[in-house]
């Protein structure tokens, strides 16, 4: 099997696994007993969020364990927003492709009267920081937008924007899902108030996550229960959960310039080998995105049957479309970077990993070409393209 859907999850690394069976075998014990058995896994607990705090510029208080990204996203803006409404703010900036995390929480906070602006995104995936100074008004309480997208993989001006929201005197939030582990993230240098991360995109275990809030920035909890994590997180510690998340992330961090570099390296062969397909297009800008990511539009074909055909030829991969969740609705991200509904159905995203091979990159060309070829051989819309019928867009 090739996996080449890492934007989706990734494995587990080998220090991460043993990292939580060990804490789990020795150390389970309640960090908040007072036991010495509790104890230690209090030190677990915090030797985590010092590694955690250090990869990323910031200080351990102002990292915050979560479920996961999604939880970190929502907290986040629900707490900017409940600041902003004190003060009679109630304006948010964010943009049209950011992960439904994001943009569900807006949707909601829209129906309890706050106002929105969905910022267009670039033909090239890229959000201009302009664009957001001009979008900034006297109530505007947030901006939140992604660090790296996780369909098409573009890598936005984060220092710029926070350059700008700091200048404002408004909130910065970044959901640096896809980002963290990957590329230099640093809030300090990018000018970040508040960040959400997730363990399992980057070689961590499922369902643990962490935030950063800038010191003085008041959140809110989403749960009520006991006082962990300075009661802002009530529920017992996922204590090896977190603490094989900060192992993951440190030798991510560790590994970082490497792995990039061969990702890149096969990311761009995987681009140039998929170009030569006729009518399709790259997703995303060419040089801006994530060392990983390789997004193509492919024109008179469907995602969908694209991906059952390589799963047959052993291929892991995602397309932009929903369909999957039992919506035929094609992904929000390639109609905000202006593709159009059946171009963006037959759409192809590859996120490698860190050990791919020159062969397993041959291997995927070669059978996308070959599958995309097999599909177009009976796809009424390609009949419709060739005859005439119908016009080309890529
Ligand atoms: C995966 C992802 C999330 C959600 O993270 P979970 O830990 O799965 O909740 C949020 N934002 C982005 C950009 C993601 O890629």
């Amino acid at each position: 099997m090739i996996y080449a859907d890492n934007a989706a999850t990734t494995r587990m690394s080998e220090t991460a696994i043993q990292t939580m069976t060990s804490l789990m075998n020795e150390n389970w014990g309640n960090p908040s007993s007072l036991y010495v058995h509790g104890q230690k896994a209090k030190e677990a607990l915090e030797k985590a969020r010092e590694e955690i705090a250090s990869v990323i510029g910031a200080n351990a208080r102002e990292i915050l364990f979560t479920s996961g990204g999604s939880e970190a996203d929502n907290q986040i803006i629900l707490s900017a927003a409940g600041l902003g409404e004190k003060n009679g703010k109630k304006h948010i900036i964010s943009s049209a492709f950011e992960h439904h995390a994001v943009l569900h929480t807006l949707k909601k906070l829209e129906r309890e009267g706050f106002e929105i602006t969905l910022l267009d995104v670039h033909e090239n995936g890229i959000v201009d920081p302009s664009q957001v100074e001009d979008a900034i008004r006297d109530d505007t309480c947030l901006v939140t937008i992604m660090y790296a997208n996780n369909e098409i993989g573009t890598i936005q001006p984060i220092r710029k924007i926070g350059e700008i929201c700091r200048r404002k005197h408004v909130l910065f939030h970044t959901d640096a899902v896809q980002a963290i582990g990957h590329i230099p993230v640093d809030v300090a240098a990018d000018n970040i108030d508040l960040l959400s991360a997730s363990a399992h995109k980057f070689h961590g275990p499922k369902g643990v996550g962490f935030l950063y809030a800038k010191k003085g920035i008041r959140l809110q909890s989403l749960i009520e229960g006991g006082a962990q994590e300075r009661g802002l997180r009530a529920g017992t510690e996922n204590v090896p959960g977190i603490a094989a998340m900060a192992a993951a992330l440190k030798e991510a961090q560790e590994g970082m310039e490497t792995a990039a570099a061969h990702q890149k390296k096969m990311r761009d062969k995987l681009i140039e080998g998929l170009k030569q397909i006729p009518h399709c297009a790259l997703n995303g800008d060419a040089a801006r995105r994530l060392p990983g990511n390789v997004n193509f539009c492919f024109e008179g074909i469907e995602g969908e049957s694209l991906l059952l055909l390589l799963d047959d030829k052993g291929i892991c991969a995602s397309s932009g479309s929903a369909c999957t969740s039992g919506s035929l609705d094609p992904s929000h991200v390639l109609l905000a970077i202006g593709r159009v509904h059946d171009v963006a159905h037959g759409s192809l995203r590859l996120s490698i990993g860190e050990t791919i091979t020159e062969e397993e990159a041959d291997y995927i060309i070669r059978s996308v070409r070959e599958v995309v070829e097999y599909l177009r051989g009976f796809s009424p819309i390609w009949r419709d393209l060739m005859s005439g019928k119908k016009e080309f867009i890529l």
